[in-house]
């Protein structure tokens, strides 16, 4: 989950995923400590669940949209292919999903009546900008924020790590994620992000959480600049 505050909203990018029991259970074990829950979480910044005012779901597995519900007066951007794909995924998805057809109910339903559906790119305040970026899920939005640092582009499970973004191992461009749909979309996906952003934030690497807040030098020196220059 990542907040952003700016144009005086509060927006959640990603909701996270379940409490540990029923990880255990569907997916694998995890440990969420309760300063680590989702409304703990964003109290923790100074903001209170209800008064959140947008989450865009970069895509809807599980642990990325699991807790939209605790934001209740949120409006929730979501893409139109990946609204479609969520409903009827390939069976390699199934589990991400939480679909249907392996008898579970995804949560993101319980406040599905606060979708906002986008499809493609879409600017949604001043300087904060949903990218299409489709490859690791077929509808997959990364959220470039414009700050006075450059571009960040917060960039979920299309950067898993920040490895991911440097290591050149496949021909001078950064390693998709094993977990895709379409590889040719996704390397198309890498080429736009590259082009749009000045610094990446990974979805699944707790080097960001060395940062209280972004833009930070720090982890832009550390993590890019020596890559980029
Ligand atoms: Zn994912």
């Amino acid at each position: 989950m990542y907040l952003i505050k700016g144009n005086e909203k509060n927006i959640l990018v990603d909701t996270g995923g379940s409490g540990e029991e029923w990880a255990e259970e569907y997916h694998h074990g995890l440990i969420r400590e309760k300063d680590m829950e989702p409304v703990n979480a964003v109290k923790k910044l100074g903001v209170q669940p209800e008064d959140v005012d947008l989450i865009i779901n970069t895509h809807l597995h599980w642990d990325h949209s699991f807790n939209n519900h605790l934001f209740p007066n949120a409006k929730i951007i979501v893409q139109k292919k990946e609204l479609e794909f969520a409903i009827n995924p390939i069976p390699s998805h199934y589990v991400y999903y939480e679909s249907y057809q392996i008898g579970l109910t995804p949560n993101w339903i319980k406040s599905m009546v606060n979708f906002e559906v986008v499809d493609g790119d879409k600017e949604i305040y001043e300087g904060i900008k949903v990218l299409y970026t489709p490859g690791h899920t077929p509808g997959f939005q990364s959220v470039l924020v414009n700050t006075k640092e450059g571009n960040y582009l917060i960039a979920s499970d299309m950067v898993g790590l920040i490895e991911n973004w440097h290591e050149n191992t496949t021909g001078g461009v950064p390693t998709p994620s094993g977990i895709h749909v379409n590889l040719i979309e996704y390397y198309d996906s890498i080429n736009k992000m590259k082009e749009y952003s000045n610094y990446i934030l990974p979805g699944h690497d707790s080097k960001v959480l060395e940062y209280e807040s972004f833009p930070n030098k720090e982890f832009q020196e550390k993590y890019f600049d020596k890559y980029l220059k």
